[in-house]
């Protein structure tokens, strides 16, 4: 039998809008690993669901719908990008309709099981960061370096519809807060792979830090935990 590569692990978690893309994002270009997105898988299964008309919440029909339907991530130039049946979604599971039926497929076991394999083996393959709501928790327990991301509910909507406006969509700061705290209570009350942190997580919680703030902590316990620091990457 082949040995398995060895890779190095780091798992972000945390609630929506606590900054974990821009800040994993950030990272991976700073020490040279691979960006992986979960949430994006998770929005291309509930994109596939809203496009057949299925709601989300239904577990049958989504759980069917899974033998027809085929996820893929590309990596590309540090950019991961998602394809259903082939076709390149783009912005498309950015969509603000898209946050709610992700996370509500992804309360479906079958779902959950569906994308199990193809997250772990992304991280067989590279080095990662991968963020989520359960990466250190089920899908990478072994990872080398675990922190849970948190902010304010009212700072996590704030950043959230600034991020919608800058993308040209419709967003109302009360509606945002509304749905991030209903997002929250469904993640974290699921009954598979609820939203919390790993034992061995660090906790870091970031609200009034600007994302370069969180950034340059973030850097110092990556050098601190894994020894690994920046310069080493540029050398
Ligand atoms: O991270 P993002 O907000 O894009 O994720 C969308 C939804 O996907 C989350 O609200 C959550 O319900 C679900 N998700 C998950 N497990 C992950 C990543 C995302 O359940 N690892």
């Amino acid at each position: 039998m082949m040995d398995k590569k060895f890779t190095m692990k780091i798992a972000i978690d945390g609630p929506g809008g606590a900054g974990k893309s821009t800040l994993a994002k950030g990272l991976a270009k700073k020490i040279g690993f691979a960006y992986v997105d979960t949430g994006a898988i998770y929005r291309t299964v509930g994109y596939a669901a809203r496009s057949r008309g299925i709601a989300p919440d239904d577990a049958e029909a989504v759980s069917a719908m899974l033998k027809d339907i085929k996820v893929e991530a590309r990596f590309e130039c540090g950019r991961q990008d998602m394809y259903l049946d082939g076709e390149f979604l783009g912005d498309r599971i950015r969509e603000h309709e898209i946050s709610h039926y992700a996370s509500a497929v992804s309360a479906i076991p079958a779902v959950r099981e569906y994308l199990f394999d193809m997250q772990r083996s992304i991280a067989d393959e590279n080095n990662v960061i991968m963020d989520g709501r359960d990466i250190g928790t089920v899908i990478l327990p072994d990872a080398q370096l675990k922190v849970f991301l948190t902010a304010t509910p009212e700072e996590r909507a704030m950043r959230r519809t600034n991020e919608l406006i800058e993308k040209g969509q419709a967003a109302n700061y009360e509606q945002v807060l509304a749905d991030i705290k209903e997002r929250d209570e469904r993640d974290s009350s699921r009954a598979i792979a609820p939203l919390k942190p790993a034992d061995d997580a660090i906790m870091f919680n970031n609200t009034g830090f600007t994302p370069a703030q969180s950034l340059e902590k973030l850097l110092g316990i990556v050098a601190d935990k894994l020894g690994i620091t920046e310069a080493q990457y540029e050398k």
